[in-house]
Parts: C-alpha cells; structure tokens; sequence
C-alpha cells in the first residue's frame, strides 16, 4: 500500500502529526497495538502547565495554548481544557528552590501565602510547607477528546489506521514489511513513543539515546465530606509527589523516574508505598484504598527536549520522539512543527515566535 507519509505510532506524537500531514497528502498510520492512544498517551496525569519543562518544551506549550483553547470546527463536541491551577509549595529549607522556581516563571504564578494556599488546597500541611506560589491558567486536559480530534481530523481528509501491525523490516525509500502488507511512502515519521529507536534499529538508522523512564499513578477516595472538585494540582518544588483531583477521586504520582526498557509498563509496589508516604508527608491526607493504580514510560533524549527532524543520512525519515512528560499539552504545535520539517517548509511563524527553532528539536544534535 503507497501513500505519500507513513506514520508509525499512533499516540499523541503520530495522531497529531498525521493530522497535519493530512492536510499536504496521503496518510498512512501504523500502529502495533489494538488501539490507538494504548501506551504512554492513554496514561498521563492530563495537566496542561506552562511552567513545566525546558525553555523550548514551555514555548511549544504556550505555542498549543491557542488551538487546546479553541479547536478547530468539530474537533470535538466537548471543551479540550478546563480549569484546574497548580499550587507549588516548599519546605523552609528549600527556599533556594523556591525562589528560583518563582524568578524562572515569574508572568505565569504569583507567590501566595499560606493562609491562601490553605485555602486552594485545604490538606496541606502547614507545618511542613513554607512557601507556596500558585499558577492559575493552569488546565486539566481531556486527552480522549484531545486524541480522538487528531484522529477524527487525520481520517476525515482520507487518512487511514493499520492497528495490530507487526513491522518486521524497513527498507530506505521507505518500505515498512508488515508480514502480509507491504507499505511505502518516500516519508517516514517516527513516532513509536518509548520504541521509537527500536524503529531507528529496524531502519537502519541512528539511534538518538532515548530512555524511557517509569512512571507510577494511584487514584483514591477523597476524605469523607471534601469538595475536592476544586482543589488545584499540589506539588511540591522539587517534584518528588503531587496529587490532583480526577472525577470525584484523587490522582497521585510519586514522580518516579525509573529508567525502564520500552515495555507495557506496570506500577511496582514499591512505588505506589513511596506515593503513599510521600503524600501523607506534606499533607494531611490519609491514603484508604488505592481504587486504580497505573504506570507509564516517559521518553527522554539527554537534553530533555523532543526530537523532531530529519534524521542524519537518512533521507525521508523523520523523528517525532522524545515526548517525554509533555507530549500532550505540546501536540498541538509539535503535530504542526513534526508536519512542517517533514514537507521541508520552516517551523511556523507563529510556533517560532514563541521560542521553537528547528535547531533545538533537530536529530543531529543528539550525535
Ligand atoms: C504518569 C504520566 C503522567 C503524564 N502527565 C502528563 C501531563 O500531565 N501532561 C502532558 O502533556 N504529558 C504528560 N505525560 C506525558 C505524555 O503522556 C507523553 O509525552 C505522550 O503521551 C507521549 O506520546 P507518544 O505518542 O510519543 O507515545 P505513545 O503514546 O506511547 O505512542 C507511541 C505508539 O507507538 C506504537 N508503536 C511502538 N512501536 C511500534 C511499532 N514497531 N509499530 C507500530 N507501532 C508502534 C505504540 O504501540 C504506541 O501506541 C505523562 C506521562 C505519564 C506516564
């Protein structure tokens, strides 16, 4: 089967690229799994903050803003975003931190004291935390919505999902054998999420040094009588735990980051243990029963910013990796910079003007 673009993976990465190449030509999208959106995409946290990650993760950030914001026309039926906030709060000795955190992100929190920070967020132990700033434009995501958008815009201009595909081999120019199903296109983007250099391997192609790296949620009942529907994500400065509200339970994560080879990633008890006391240090919160517990790969290059481009001596073959703890709030933009390299036109206006140059996303970086 030809097409004019093969993308492999569909997560967040591929489906947002898809749809944006979509829009230049023939899509073909190739996903190992029975569904899309199975692995990493299907297990984040769905918070969309501006002040997360480095200086080009947080220009692509607010480079998204605008579209999460206000899709395009049947995107979706429901809003993309709804307002959540993130509380930060440090303890007495890690005001250095602290300070630092609030210099860095300066226009989007506001330092609050801890009878406000109390109040946004009632279980926090005020006895541990010291200091506290708040960033109100913070969102919670509806990453189905969000996901399902791409998809439905990518099959809409005739774009097509092979689901369960085994890829055996990729030939230059490029040819992906699928056992029965041979698939070709001049332009291949890589988007396998935690597999993506495992796809490198099987093309031949250099690989750029990802490491996926474990991460473990645990959702569970509110204390009795909270109107927690309120209250914004808490985290402390140094990202060792955080917990949010979700659906009328509460969502917390130990913000482990295990280094882990590409896998269908389970949570460890351990892990789950560490969210637990971690928690019931900072706030006064009480963990009853754990009603879900999860675990998913963020996949990082060395620099921690993502990888798009045309990979060195491998004409045609295109990377959209390295996604790590930020891939769905930066699809918007990255589904259009992945779109625009891939179709040799320059990062959009727009997205580059915030802060995105090709440079920083270019695979022959990492060599
Ligand atoms: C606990 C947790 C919390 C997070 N919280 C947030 C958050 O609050 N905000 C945010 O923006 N991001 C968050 N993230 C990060 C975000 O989820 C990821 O950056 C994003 O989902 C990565 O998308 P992806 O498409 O690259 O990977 P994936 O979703 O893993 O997709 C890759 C796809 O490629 C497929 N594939 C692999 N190999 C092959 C092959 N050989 N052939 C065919 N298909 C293949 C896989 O099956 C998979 O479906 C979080 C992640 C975790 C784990």
């Amino acid at each position: 089967m030809d097409a004019d673009f093969l993308v492999i993976g569909a997560g967040i990465a591929g489906a947002s690229a898809a749809f944006e190449l979509s829009k230049q030509g023939r899509v073909i999208m190739l996903e190992r799994e029975d569904q899309p959106g199975y692995h990493t995409t299907g297990r984040s946290a769905a918070l969309f903050t501006e002040t997360y990650g480095n200086a080009t993760i947080r220009a692509l950030t607010r480079a998204s803003r605008g579209f999460l914001s206000a899709p395009p026309d049947g995107f979706s039926a429901s809003p993309l975003l709804a307002p959540r906030g993130v509380l930060t709060y440090a303890a007495a000795d890690r005001h250095t931190a602290f300070a630092a955190a609030l210099a860095e992100y300066g226009e989007h929190v506001r330092e609050i004291d801890m009878q406000r920070a109390a109040a946004l967020f009632p279980p926090l132990d005020r006895a541990v935390a010291r200091y506290a700033h708040y960033e109100a434009d913070a969102m919670d995501m509806d990453v189905h919505a969000i996901l399902q958008g791409f998809l439905k815009g990518f099959r809409a201009r005739g774009g097509v999902l092979h689901t369960g595909v085994r890829i055996a081999r990729i030939a230059p120019g490029w040819k992906v054998d699928a056992g029965a199903t041979t698939f070709a296109a001049p332009v291949l983007v890589n988007a396998a999420g935690a597999w993506a250099d495992e796809v490198a391997r099987l093309a031949g192609v250099p690989t750029i040094g990802l490491v996926p790296k474990r991460r473990t949620v645990l959702m569970f009942e509110p204390p009795a009588g909270a109107r927690i529907d309120a209250w914004p994500l808490a985290i402390d400065v140094d990202e060792t735990c955080y917990v949010k509200p979700d659906a009328g339970r509460l969502l917390a994560s130990p913000a482990d980051e295990t280094p882990s080879p590409p896998t269908d990633a389970q949570p460890e008890d351990y892990d789950i243990a560490l969210a637990i006391d971690r928690l019931q240090h900072c706030t006064t919160l009480k963990v009853g029963r754990v009603t879900h517990k999860w675990a998913g790969l963020r996949s990082f290059v060395a620099d921690k910013t993502m990888v798009a481009g045309e990979a060195p001596g491998a004409p045609g073959f295109f990377w959209a990796a390295g996604q790590g703890g930020y891939g769905i709030q930066t699809s918007p933009a990255m589904g259009r910079v992945v779109a625009a390299l891939a179709t040799g036109r320059a990062i959009p206006a727009d997205i580059a003007d915030q802060g995105v140059s090709a440079a920083a996303l270019d695979p022959a970086r990492l060599r």
